[in-house]
């Protein structure tokens, strides 16, 4: 069954996500950065929490499991790729993995470079993938622990996901992220489009997330590194997909 997904907007520019699927009542918390906010939106929408999903350890992912768990006694499921950092896990989940909210099922995919030990959960028949810190809109996380060709990868596995599918990112830094990507790539037609949008879109106060994958595929310069046109905007003509990834993502932590 497809999942009815709320967004929580928290702290300066975190998305939590509720999704509850319908058959079973089962309702998700993804990355609970705080408890109070999520308790009083499912309690306003009177649906009941039944899981946490972590895809990595940070706090602003992690912050409110405890509570949330205590409040609810809910399941927390989280990446057995890092089984000491999730505070109260109870399920392990690692690549390949399914997991079942209900009736909706998740497949999950580990996607290192931001930390060693993320995950992300998509939703196949909701069209929905939960990526954490991994992908957003026209940006990626910031390599703490993990190196370019790792998180390459890990955005080449989610890159081949069906176009449709709905980017359900952990944070607003979309506006900023196309400031940087202009100037890495500033003939993308797709990406000129998408910053018009969004300047609307945030202007009219509305969030920028979640976008499809198929406008990241055209407009995000971190899904990009194997676009000839890109290589040559940066002067990179010729080298490696992981080299001008490398490069594009040095220039951002600059930027
Ligand atoms: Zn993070
Ligand atoms: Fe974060």
């Amino acid at each position: 069954m497809a999942l009815d997904i709320r967004q929580i907007p928290v702290l300066k520019d975190n998305f939590i996500y509720l999704a509850r699927e319908p058959k079973s009542g089962a309702v998700a918390v993804v990355d609970p950065a705080v408890a109070g906010p999520v308790l009083e939106t499912a309690d306003r929408l009177g649906w009941k929490i039944t899981h946490i999903l972590n895809t990595h350890h940070h706090g602003d992912h992690v912050g409110g499991n405890m509570e949330i768990k205590e409040a609810t006694g809910c399941t927390i499921v989280g990446p057995g790729h890092d089984p000491d950092r999730i505070p109260g896990m109870d399920v392990q989940v690692k690549d390949g993995d399914t997991y079942d909210l209900g009736q909706s099922r998740a497949q999950v995919f580990f996607v290192p470079g931001h930390t060693s030990g993320h995950i992300a959960y998509w939703f196949k028949d909701s069209d929905a993938l939960f990526c954490g810190d991994t992908m957003f809109s026209i940006g990626c996380g910031r390599l703490f622990e993990g190196t370019p060709q790792q998180m390459w990868t890990s955005l080449s596995r989610l890159r081949a996901l069906p176009p449709q599918t709905q980017i359900y990112c952990a944070h607003e830094y979309t506006e900023s992220n196309i400031r940087f990507a202009v100037s890495v790539d500033p003939n993308n037609a797709a990406l000129r489009r998408r910053e018009a949008e969004v300047k609307s879109l945030r202007a009219a106060g509305k969030y920028s997330v979640p976008s499809t994958l198929g406008e990241e595929r055209a407009a995000n310069p971190f899904l990009r590194a194997d676009a000839p046109e890109l290589a040559a905007a940066i002067g990179m003509a010729g080298r490696s997909p992981v080299e001008v990834f490398a490069e594009v993502r040095a220039r951002k932590d600059k930027f």
